[in-house]
């Protein structure tokens, strides 16, 4: 049987009253935060996404909305919503890191495409009896458990003629991209070491 995998976090227009926007502000309160409107839009566009992002590909994405906005206050942005805990920080074997919609308290797993950068995500229901049968048999006291899966995507997998003609199957591509993640770029703009120290607050600068 061909199983879907069912995107659990998913983009859509995020209205004001959207509670995920009141509980990142009552964070930004609690910690002494500013709200200001450049990090509002920055977390809605990234709701409005629904995908794991980089916070690069965000910077783009928001770019033609708002060219006032640095990659930078959207890396502190991005790192601000996962400290709220309502967007985690993961690695999929780049050297940059992706924020994901979904709270660290939800788990799920990830298919990752190494051809198109596609990313989807799966929960199944065998995972946890396996994951406990392995952890028993060890003696291992599990406390995190992720699992990624690298290889092609259903678009990418399949072969060239059974995407039809060439420009077919070039709209194919284009569709899996949009609809997921935009491909891997490199190199980024700037790397996360220097974002890193970018977004680092200093002194007794405003935060
Ligand atoms: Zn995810
Ligand atoms: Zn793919």
């Amino acid at each position: 049987m061909r199983r879907q995998a069912t995107p659990l976090s998913t983009g859509g227009t995020v209205n004001d009253g959207d509670p995920r926007l009141r509980r990142f502000f009552d964070f930004l309160a609690r910690s002494g935060h500013k709200a200001t409107r450049q990090r509002a839009l920055i977390v809605r566009a990234f709701f409005d996404a629904g995908r794991h992002v980089s916070a690069e590909e965000l910077y783009h994405q928001i770019y033609g909305q708002a060219p006032g906005i640095g990659l930078v206050t959207v890396y502190r942005t991005l790192k601000l919503l996962r400290d709220a805990g309502l967007a985690t920080e993961r690695r999929f074997g780049e050297s940059y890191a992706r924020f994901d919609p979904s709270p660290a308290d939800r788990p799920h797993n990830h298919l990752i495409c190494t051809r198109c950068g596609k990313i989807q995500e799966f929960r199944d229901r065998g995972l946890p009896h396996l994951q406990q049968k392995v952890a028993h048999g060890y003696g291992f006291a599990v406390n995190e458990c992720k699992l990624e899966l690298y290889g092609l995507c259903r678009d990418c997998a399949r072969p060239s003629r059974a995407r039809g003609h060439r420009a077919g199957g070039r709209r194919a591509r284009v569709d899996a991209r949009s609809r997921f993640e935009t491909p891997r770029r490199a190199p980024p703009l700037l790397t996360e070491e220097t974002l890193e120290k970018r977004a680092r607050p200093a002194g007794h600068a405003k935060k």
